[in-house]
């Protein structure tokens, strides 16, 4: 329990629905762990009340806060500065009050997508340098997007992104295009149901990332991949899915001999991190917060 005082700084959280989120438990032991006088507490805001809640980080003094959605796309338009992965996906997840050189917080707010450097972070603690490699992603959506571009920005070599023809189809081909026309990396995008190409597109790739939710309730006994032939044995394999911590694709990928199978939970775990860096300026243990999660 946080010994509460005068003193203490503020971190929100703000998002609709937000009451089962984990980032207060991740945050909070974060904060303990380090020695910060800081908590985090989620709050439930919508768009309607998004602007009054973002003007309350200056009034109030806290620290920033983290964003969720309905707010993730709309947050911007609140804040002072946005960070370039950000702007590039047009999405904002944590929001910093930036602080002058003695230390206090200034009001002037700027915005992070900490979920592609979560995602990025998770693959190099494993001790892998993806620099110059070829990633294969399916997703266009919220998650897929922050992981095309911040990869894109560090320097992957190339992103095939495959998605059903759903209403996030079109979304996926203007992220090729931003990321062709921002950075060095080559994009383009594909119909999921090309599974010829899909597969020829795999067996060309260093790492594949399932960014769309397949085999996560209640999807959880579906994998976007028909079966073990697509994966090769040196391929890196991801999934954004947490729970079940092991999804049919990740099963299909280790049955095919794949070394290098990885769930959401680092992603998830460093975002949260790299957020809590953002605010305080203190880097978290890892194996302290691994263990105490049950990651
Ligand atoms: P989103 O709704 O923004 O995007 C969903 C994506 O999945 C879209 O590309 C959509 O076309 C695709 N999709 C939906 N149903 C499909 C189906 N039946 N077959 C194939 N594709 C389908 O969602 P999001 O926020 O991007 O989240 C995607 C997944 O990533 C979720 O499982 C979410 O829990 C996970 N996620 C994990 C983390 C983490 O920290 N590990 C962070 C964000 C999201």
């Amino acid at each position: 329990m946080p010994n509460i005082t005068g003193h203490t700084e503020l971190v929100g959280l703000m998002a609709y629905p937000i009451r089962h989120s984990q980032s207060p438990t991740t945050h909070n032991l974060a904060y303990d762990k380090n020695g910060d006088d800081v908590i985090q507490l989620a709050f439930e805001v919508d768009n309607d009340s998004l602007e009054a809640a973002v003007e309350s980080i200056r009034a109030l003094k806290m620290l920033g806060s983290n964003i969720s959605m309905p707010n993730k796309t709309v947050v911007h338009k609140y804040l002072d500065e946005v960070d370039d992965a950000a702007r590039l996906c047009g999405a904002i997840n944590t929001v910093v009050n930036t602080r002058d050189e003695n230390g206090n917080v200034t009001g002037y707010l700027k915005g992070y997508n900490t979920d592609g450097m979560g995602y990025w972070q998770g693959i190099k603690e494993e001790g892998i340098d993806f620099k110059g490699m070829k990633l294969v992603l399916i997703g266009t959506g919220g998650a897929a997007t922050a992981i095309a571009v911040r990869g894109a920005l560090d320097g992957l070599a190339s992103i095939d992104i495959f998605n059903i023809k759903d209403k996030f189809y079109p979304r996926g081909e203007e992220i090729a295009e931003i990321i062709n026309n921002n950075t060095d990396c080559k994009a383009e995008m594909h119909d999921l149901a090309d599974l010829d190409l899909l597969k020829e597109k795999m067996h060309e790739a260093d790492i594949f990332c399932d960014a769309t939710g397949v085999g996560m309730h209640p999807l959880e006994d579906l994998s976007n991949i028909p079966d073990g032939s697509f994966f090769k044995p040196d391929l890196i394999v991801t999934d954004t899915v947490y729970a079940p911590r092991e999804t049919v694709m990740m099963k299909q990928a280790k049955e095919a001999g794949v070394k290098r199978v990885y769930n959401g939970l680092s992603m998830m775990l460093f975002q949260a991190l790299i957020a809590i860096e953002l605010y305080t300026g203190k880097s978290t243990d890892i194996a302290y917060m691994k263990e105490q999660l049950g990651i």
